[in-house]
C-alpha cells in the first residue's frame, strides 16, 4: 500500500477517533486488532518509562512502585546542597543505568520503524534505549541523561567525561552502597554528605543533567517539533506511559483533535483512555513484538 493512503477499514467501533458522547474509556483491543488499524498509515509513537521497565529501570509511577519524589527544578538551582545531593545519588544511579540495554519493545518499535509504519518516535524517556535500539527518528521530550548542561553558559558536554571527573573527586564514594536506580538516573541514597561537585569547563557554572527536570518547561522548539510530527502522523501509538503530566498527554490530545487513530499500549489506565480509539493492557515488550511481527 502506497504511503500516505489510509486504508478503507470496517470496523466502525475500532477506528471511532475520538471518544463517543458519555464515553469514559476506549474499548480494549489485541495486538491483531491493532495491526489492522494501523496497517497501511504512518504512525508517531510516544513512548514512556513503562516501555523500560523490561530493562531494569523502574517507573516511579508504575503500579507497586516505590515512593518517590524527584527533585524539582527549583530545588536543585537553589544551591550547591541540592547540587551535591543530586549528584551524589545520580552518579550511583549512572552506573546502573548504564547497564540498562534495550529490551524487546525497544526493537521492535526500531522495527517498525525500519518497515516504515513508524515515522517519529517522541520519548519521555531519558534512558537514550531507543537510538541504541536502532531507532532513528526519535525525539527525546524530556532530554538525554547522558548529555550534561551548564547552567552558566549553556555548553553541552558529555556525561561519561563528568562521570570520570566525579570519579576522580570522590574515589571511595559509592563502592559499597545499596542503591535503586529511577527513570531519571537518580537514586535513593540517604547520604550524600562530602560528594564533591565539578565545575563546568569553560566557567564556573554549575552543571545540570540535560534532561527536564520538574517545574521546568520542554524548550519550545522541541515541543514544536513534535506537534509537527504529530502533525505529519497518520496514527499515534502510545506505549508505556500512563500520561500523567500534560507534557505528553498534549500531544495526545493534539492527535484526538486531528480525529487520527491513538492506540494506547499500558498495563494500567491512562489520562489518554477518553480520546483513545483502542486500548491495550497489557505489557510493551509482548504487544509491540506481535505488531512489529504483524507489521513489520
Ligand atoms: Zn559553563
Amino acid at each position: 500500500m502506497t504511503a500516505g493512503v489510509i486504508p478503507a477499514i470496517t470496523e466502525p467501533t475500532v477506528i471511532a477517533a475520538t471518544p463517543r458522547a458519555g464515553a469514559v474509556s476506549a474499548p480494549l483491543a489485541t495486538a491483531d486488532r491493532v495491526a489492522e488499524l494501523l496497517a497501511g498509515r504512518r504512525a508517531v509513537a510516544l513512548t514512556g518509562a513503562g516501555l523500560s521497565t523490561d530493562s531494569g529501570i523502574p517507573d516511579y509511577r508504575g503500579p507497586g512502585s516505590p515512593p518517590r519524589s524527584p527533585m524539582t527544578f527549583d530545588e536543585f538551582v537553589s544551591g550547591s546542597r541540592a547540587q551535591q545531593r543530586y549528584w551524589a545519588r545520580s552518579h550511583i544511579g549512572w552506573q546502573r543505568m548504564g547497564l540498562a540495554q534495550p529490551n524487546r519493545g525497544h526493537l521492535a518499535l526500531a522495527t517498525l520503524e525500519r518497515s516504515g509504519v513508524v515515522t517519529d518516535l517522541i520519548t519521555q524517556n531519558v534512558d537514550g534505549l531507543h537510538r541504541q535500539a536502532g531507532s532513528r527518528a526519535v525525539i527525546e521530550l524530556h532530554g538525554r541523561i547522558d548529555e550534561v548542561i551548564c547552567l552558566g553558559c549553556a555548553s553541552i558536554s558529555s556525561r561519561h567525561e563528568l562521570h570520570d571527573r566525579l570519579s576522580a573527586l570522590n574515589p571511595d564514594f559509592g563502592r559499597s552502597r545499596s542503591a535503586m536506580t529511577a527513570p531519571d538516573g537518580d537514586a535513593e541514597l540517604a547520604e550524600t554528605d562530602g560528594f564533591a561537585l565539578a565545575e563546568c569547563l569553560r566557567c564556573p557554572g554549575p552543571l545540570k543533567p540535560h534532561v527536564v527536570f520538574f517545574g521546568e518547561n520542554v524548550p519550545r522548539a522541541r515541543v514544536d517539533r513534535c506537534y509537527r510530527a504529530v502533525d505529519d502522523a497518520e496514527a499515534l501509538l502510545v506505549a508505556g506511559s500512563s500520561l500523567t503530566v500534560m507534557s505528553g498527554l498534549r500531544f495526545v490530545r493534539h492527535a484526538a483533535r486531528r480525529g487520527i487513530p491513538i492506540v494506547i499500549v499500558n498495563r494500567g489506565i491512562t489520562r489518554g483512555d477518553p480520546v483513545a480509539t483502542v486500548r491495550v493492557d497489557a505489557g510493551c515488550s509482548e504487544t509491540l513484538t506481535s505488531l512489529a511481527d504483524l507489521l513489520g
